[in-house]
């Protein structure tokens, strides 16, 4: 396992785990109560909005199921309860929330995630984009940053 040396690791959301199927740009806020999983492994909900979990993501999840997985997200909707979060909805749906036992955050578009960032350890934080990416990097010089564009398969990962 290549980031087995790593006692942390905190991964970005959207457009990271899953990406949505939509000309215009889908991500997990933009879903409703009534999503439903297809035989594929996507959430559709209404409108047809989809959103399709990267599969190998729960291979790399169990892979380090023992190291401190967390999650950051700025897809929050503001005053809206952790429970009722599209972003949680989405992670019980596709049945991966349990392996996030680390502290995680749920922010919204406008936050700085090196606002709440808590590296433990060795840490690796993994998001698509490069704002987000640097804002870690340079509030935390000793965090791994690595950008989801860079590697296909999370299997590439274990
Ligand atoms: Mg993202």
């Amino acid at each position: 396992m290549i980031y087995s040396s790593y006692d942390t690791i905190i991964l970005d959301l959207d457009d990271t785990i899953w990406r949505g199927h939509n000309t215009n740009g889908i991500w997990a806020k933009h879903m409703d109560n009534t999503w439903v999983l297809d035989d594929k492994g996507s959430a559709i909900g209404n409108d047809n909005h989809r959103l399709k979990l990267d599969l190998e993501i729960r291979d790399f999840l169990n892979a380090y199921r023992d190291k401190n997985l967390g999650f950051l997200t700025r897809g929050g909707i503001k005053y809206v309860q952790w429970e009722d979060q599209p972003v949680i909805k989405c992670l019980k749906l596709f049945k991966i929330y349990h392996y996030f036992k680390y502290d995680s955050y749920v922010l919204y578009k406008d936050d700085k995630k090196s606002r709440v960032f808590l590296p433990e350890g060795k840490t690796l934080y993994i998001d698509d984009d490069n704002d987000q990416l640097a804002d870690i990097r340079y509030s935390f010089p000793d965090v791994t940053v690595l950008n989801r564009h860079s590697f296909d398969k999370w299997t590439q990962l274990i």
